[in-house]
């Protein structure tokens, strides 16, 4: 899954534009300007409750085509002092991407960081959309003879999944609850999402902050395999043409929820992003925008609504989950 996403020359986040109306996929920072906008007033409000400091990091991972970024910063454009106070990082692999992202977001000079340790040591304020579960996984799955893991091997038929032999020791690494599953159960860890999570949450606890990640995910593993391939706004096969489909998988919130908090940050939620949204002002931001358009800018504002908010779209299984530093008595959005 690494390999396939971030191999440097044929890796899906390495070449090509992924994402837009003419990719692969849509993802909610372009379905509306209403959703970057209100994560820039959560940032904004974050900053405010720290006391306004002087000199924070602003980071978002993973940004994509930089729409949510610029969003919020016009969003965020008339806060007093905000702007001035916060330098904009970046965390990104795509070559592709970063270019689209330097060019959007120009007016906020963006600093490229290789890595969430190269973090300069001030309070932090971290977002990311759909970052997570672009992180590589690994699989477990339960034989009949006990806990073994995935792999991807080559047949003559192509790339085909594998069973490493069952092994007692890989049983340590599957949540207990999981340990009485039916045989062919499938336990999925990304490590990748669980480090980067600890290392966003350990800079907040060090230096002050707050994170907010947006993502599609579950709270309680459920023994299914989450893996999947989109190509050209389609399901694919996860194994064909490696590179050439966005691979993800389900995010584990309550597995990144609980590998923040060991770093001594308070955290908050999953909520659905319905709910996340909705508690931010979305219905109050549509209503607005609605005042000033067209009868089609108004028939696609409430289509964009409905899409980022209902439960039958992206609302529920979409999941919205933040940590601070200090405990805040009234965490906006949660
Ligand atoms: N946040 C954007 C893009 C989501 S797609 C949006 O909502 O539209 C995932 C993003 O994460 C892309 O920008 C991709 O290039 C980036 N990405 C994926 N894996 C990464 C990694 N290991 N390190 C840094 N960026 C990564």
């Amino acid at each position: 899954m690494r390999l396939a996403l971030q191999h440097p020359e044929f890796g899906y986040y390495r070449h090509g534009d992924p994402l837009g109306r003419a990719g692969d996929f849509v993802t909610a920072p372009e379905i509306s300007q209403m959703f970057g906008e209100l994560i820039g007033l959560w940032c904004a409000e974050m900053w405010r409750l720290m006391g306004c400091p002087s000199d924070v990091t602003l980071l978002e991972m993973g940004p994509g085509r930089g729409t949510l970024m610029q969003d919020a910063m016009r969003a965020t454009a008339k806060i007093p002092g905000f702007h001035e106070a916060v330098t904009l990082h970046l965390l990104e692999s795509s070559a592709t991407l970063r270019a689209r992202q330097e060019e959007r977001l120009a007016p906020h000079h963006p600093v490229y960081i290789e890595s969430l340790a190269a973090l300069p040591p001030k309070p932090l304020i971290a977002v990311s959309n759909e970052f997570f579960d672009a992180l590589p996984v690994r699989q477990f799955e339960k034989s009949f003879q006990g806990w073994c893991e995935r792999c991807v091997g080559f047949a003559e038929s192509g790339l085909v999944f594998t069973l490493t032999p069952p092994d007692e020791a890989l049983k340590l690494l599957i949540p207990q609850t999981m340990h009485d599953a039916p045989p062919n159960a499938v336990y999925e860890i990304s490590p990748a999402a669980v480090n980067a999570m600890r290392d966003v949450a350990q800079h907040v606890a060090r230096f002050g902050g707050a994170s907010l990640a947006l993502d599609y995910g579950f709270v309680q593993p459920d023994g299914k395999p989450t893996l999947q391939a989109v190509r050209g706004h389609a399901y694919a096969d996860v194994l064909k043409d490696p590179g050439e489909a966005d691979l993800t998988a389900l995010v584990d919130f309550g597995m990144l929820g609980r590998a923040a908090a060991a770093q001594g940050v308070t955290v908050y939620g999953p909520v659905g992003q319905g709910d996340f949204l909705r508690a931010m002002g979305i219905e109050l931001r549509a209503e607005v925008l609605k005042r000033r358009a067209t009868p089609e800018q108004v028939a696609a504002i409430d289509h964009a609504l409905h899409r980022l908010t209902d439960a039958a779209e992206m609302g529920t299984l979409f999941k919205a989950l933040a940590f601070s530093a200090k405990p805040v008595a009234d965490m906006p959005g949660f």
